[in-house]
C-alpha cells in the first residue's frame, strides 16, 4: 500500500506522511533533495509513477509568506511554477502508467475564490481568476487532470492550523509576547482547518471510493479573522490589542500578496459533510487550544 506525495516534506506532507504511516502505508516522497523516502523529480519524469502506489497527493508548493523574499515578477514565477509543474508532473506520470494509482489527491487552496464579505462559497461556486491567487488556482487544478478510471480529488484548503507551519507557526511569536493582534478592520473571513483534520481528509480521500472532484478543506465554523485572534490570544493566555494596519502589509508584503491575511472568504464544506467526513477539531478554540504550545508534545 504505497503512496506517492509530492512536497512530502513540508509541513502538511510530513503530517500527512506520519499520519498514513500510523494507518499502515508505505509513504514515498518526490522531493528536491535526496532522503531515504524520497525520488526526485527529475527520476519520477524519466522513469515514471514507481510501481505499484496505490494514490499519489501532491502537497508541493514554494511558501509565499516568506518575509525574506520579496514578491518579484521572478518570486511569483516560483511560486506558481513550483505548484503548477509539480502537479503537472504527477498527473503525467498517472496518465503515462499503466499500474495507475486509485487516486491523485491535489492540495490546493481557498483563494481559488474571490475575496469577499458578502459572497457565500461551496465547491460548486464559481472561481473568478480575477485576482492573482485565484488565477494560478485556477492553472494549478486545471494541470492536475488525470484520465479516468483514476479518481482526482482537489483539496480546496483553509489556512492550516498546525504548532509548525503556515499561520501558527509565523504567528507564534508576536501573540506569545502578547504583541498579537487583529489584521485590518478584522472583519475579513478566516477559512480555516487543523492541520490532523487535514491529513484525515486526504487519508479519507484515498479510502473513499465515492469521493471524487473539489472538496472544500475547511472546518464547518466559519470564522472571522478577528474571531481568530481572540481565539488564539485566549489559548495562549495573552491579551492582542495591537492590531496590524492592513497598509503596514500591502506595504511590506505587496497587496497582491497581503491580501491572504488582509482578506477572505466566507467558505463551507458542503460536499465533505454530504460525503460524512467527521472533524476532529470543528471548533476555533479547540483547534487554538491544542496549537497553544511552546514546546513539541510528547
Ligand atoms: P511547506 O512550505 O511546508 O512545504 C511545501 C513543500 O513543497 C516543501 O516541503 C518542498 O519540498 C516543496 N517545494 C517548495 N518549493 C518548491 C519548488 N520550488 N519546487 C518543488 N517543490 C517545492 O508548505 P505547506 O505544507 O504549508 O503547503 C503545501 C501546499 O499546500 C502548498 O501548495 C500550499 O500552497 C498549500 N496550502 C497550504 C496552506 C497552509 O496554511 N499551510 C493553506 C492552503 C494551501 P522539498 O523542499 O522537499 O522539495
Amino acid at each position: 500500500r504505497k503512496v506517492l506525495v509530492g512536497g512530502g516534506t513540508g509541513f502538511i506532507g510530513s503530517h500527512l506522511g506520519e499520519l498514513l504511516i500510523q494507518k499502515g502505508y508505505n509513504v514515498l516522497n518526490v522531493a528536491r533533495m535526496p532522503a531515504t523516502n524520497n525520488i526526485s523529480w527529475t527520476k519520477l519524469e524519466q522513469e515514471g509513477l514507481p510501481k505499484r502506489s496505490l494514490a499519489v497527493v501532491n502537497c508541493a508548493g514554494q511558501q509565499f509568506m516568506d518575509f525574506t523574499k520579496s514578491w518579484t515578477p521572478g518570486f511569483k514565477q516560483n511560486v506558481q511554477n513550483s505548484r503548477v509543474y509539480t502537479t503537472k508532473a504527477l498527473a503525467r506520470a498517472i496518465n503515462q502508467s499503466n499500474d495507475k494509482p486509485k487516486v491523485f489527491v491535489v492540495v490546493t487552496g481557498v483563494g481559488a475564490y474571490e475575496p469577499s464579505e458578502v459572497n457565500k462559497y461551496d465547491e460548486l461556486s464559481p472561481t473568478t481568476g480575477r485576482d492573482f491567487f485565484s488565477r494560478l488556482t485556477i492553472e494549478w487544478e486545471k494541470a492536475a487532470h488525470v484520465d479516468p478510471p483514476v479518481r482526482l480529488v482537489i483539496i480546496r484548503s483553509g489556512a492550516v492550523l498546525g504548532r509548525w507551519g503556515g499561520m501558527i507557526k509565523n504567528m507564534f511569536v508576536p501573540f506569545y509576547l502578547g504583541l498579537g493582534g487583529r489584521i485590518g478592520s478584522g472583519k475579513q473571513y478566516l477559512p480555516w482547518i487543523h492541520i490532523d483534520d487535514l491529513a484525515r481528509l486526504i487519508q479519507f480521500s484515498i479510502e473513499n471510493e465515492a469521493v471524487t472532484g473539489v472538496l472544500n478543506g475547511v472546518a464547518p465554523q466559519v470564522i472571522t479573522n478577528d474571531d481568530f485572534t481572540k481565539s488564539f490570544a485566549r489559548a495562549l493566555k495573552r491579551p492582542a490589542f495591537l492590531p496590524v494596519p492592513e497598509t503596514m502589509l500591502n506595504l511590506l508584503l505587496h497587496y497582491e500578496r497581503a491580501m491572504i491575511m488582509t482578506k477572505g472568504q466566507h467558505v463551507v464544506p458542503k460536499r465533505v459533510l454530504e460525503y460524512g467526513f467527521k472533524y476532529k477539531y470543528a471548533n476555533i478554540n479547540e483547534a487554538c487550544k491544542e496549537v497553544a504550545h511552546l514546546w513539541p508534545k510528547k
